[in-house]
């Protein structure tokens, strides 16, 4: 069995929708797939305005019209008959997420869950609705009834034992005679509450399927051809990677390779299930496989993680960082959530590069300004060399004049430059 992945810009419109289901049709035996899709579009930004507008107390109702205007569209051009179930049921999603909008929570991010999911709820009754009209035999499944996570809201873990127990009992079976079309990003609780699994988190959804199916292959169907050594709207000489090793895929996403969701990898390499990453605009041609590979690429990769802080401890009175506070700190920084993107300490300071995220770091700020100076610089990219070499930056004509930290090892560069005023 194989398990497709289909994301937001390949199902953006009614063309979209209709070219995966040619994909579909000619890739598999129309039945042992599982299709897991996200929301259409840019559509998840759009509920989170929604939301962050609901909070503030300010009107959201123009984001809904949007969001209603935008998924008809796209049914109007899917569906011949006018008066098909599914405008009503997007309606009835509509009016949903609407209500759901306003039940009571004990958090905003148990509130950003319980409404979000609505765009891949909206994207996949609308494909499975469509793949029925057009002959291919689907079955729809709610994800969050079968990937159960903790109540860690925007990031759920996944309690893969329970997980996989009601995938195989309940999907297996499915699969046996049709394509079951599921929900990327979405997961639910034991009291039945949805969780997110993290933004772009489809992919990972996908992985899990995997596992618990113990697929023969994953394809995450993109815009673009393949995983690519470097950015090509940044640099200008990129190569295609064929083939690459499941620990290189994994160093890619953990630096901000955005192509795939960094936890799509574990679960699959630890059932040696290969991830095919294909364009869905060219969807005959060859695009990366990676797999259980030997041989680690030799190109220079160079990965770009914008948005980002440099947090620094500044002991007083001349004192030097103790181990007890690397300790404190760090562990403030996993309770908190805060990513670590890159550490340097000197004899006085400690130094942590950290996705900006404005809330954290401000609680952290809070918790350790009686002890320190802490001081915050943003507007900062972390820039990754994989493979570096002395000649890397003259062959690149890459210029690091504003560089605010810098740490090499054997063969990576990392530098976080400052790219943006504070
Ligand atoms: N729709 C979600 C997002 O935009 C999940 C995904 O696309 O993978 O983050
Ligand atoms: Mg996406």
């Amino acid at each position: 069995m194989q398990v497709f992945k289909f994301g937001g810009a390949s199902v953006k419109s009614a063309e979209a929708v209709s070219n995966v289901k040619d994909i579909i049709k000619n890739c598999s035996e129309q039945k042992n797939l599982v299709v897991v899709i996200s929301a259409m579009g840019k559509t998840t930004n759009l509920i989170e305005r929604v939301v962050v507008d609901y909070l503030r107390g300010v009107d959201y109702q123009e984001h809904i019209d949007q969001l209603r205007t935008f998924h008809f569209d796209i049914a109007k051009g899917l569906f011949n008959n006018p008066s098909a179930s599914i405008f009503q049921q997007i309606e009835k999603l509509i009016c949903d997420l609407e209500s759901y909008l306003k039940l009571r929570y004990f958090s905003d991010d148990e509130l950003y869950d319980q409404v979000v999911c609505f765009g891949e709820l909206l994207s996949t009754h609308i494909v499975s609705a469509y793949l029925n009209q057009e002959g291919v035999d689907t079955q729809f499944l709610d994800a969050r009834i079968y990937i159960q996570t903790d109540n860690n809201w925007r990031e759920g873990d996944i309690d893969w034992a329970w997980t996989t127990k009601m995938i195989q009992n309940d999907v297996k079976p499915m699969i046996q005679d049709s394509i079951v079309v599921t929900q990327g990003f979405i997961g639910g609780t034991i009291n039945n509450k949805t969780t997110t699994l993290g933004r772009e988190g489809s992919d990972f959804s996908a992985a899990i399927f995997a596992y618990c199916l113990d697929a023969e292959k994953v394809c995450i169907w993109k815009d673009v051809p393949g995983i690519m050594s470097s950015d090509p709207r940044r640099i200008d000489e990129v190569t295609l990677f064929k083939q690459l090793p499941y620990k290189y895929a994994a160093e890619l996403t953990y630096y901000g390779a955005t192509v795939i969701h960094p936890k799509t990898i574990r679960p699959l390499a630890l059932k040696n299930i290969p991830l095919y990453v294909n364009s869905f605009l060219e969807p005959d041609k060859e695009g990366t496989v990676i797999g259980d590979f030997s041989d680690y690429p030799t190109t220079t990769s160079v990965i770009f993680k914008p948005s980002q802080a440099i947090i620094r401890f500044e002991e007083q009175d001349y004192l030097n960082v103790s181990k007890g506070d690397l300790g404190v700190v760090f562990s403030e920084c996993a309770r908190l959530n805060i990513k670590i993107n890159m550490i340097k300490n000197s004899a006085l300071s400690l130094s942590i590069c950290t996705n900006n995220e404005t809330s954290k770091i401000d609680k952290l700020k809070d918790l350790f300004s009686d002890k320190f100076v802490v001081q915050v610089t943003t507007g900062l990219e972390l820039i990754t060399f994989k493979n570096y070499k002395e000649t890397t930056l003259n062959e690149l004509k890459i210029d690091l004049s504003d560089v605010y930290m810098r740490q090499f090892s054997r063969d990576t560069l990392q530098v976080a430059v400052k790219v943006e005023a504070d």
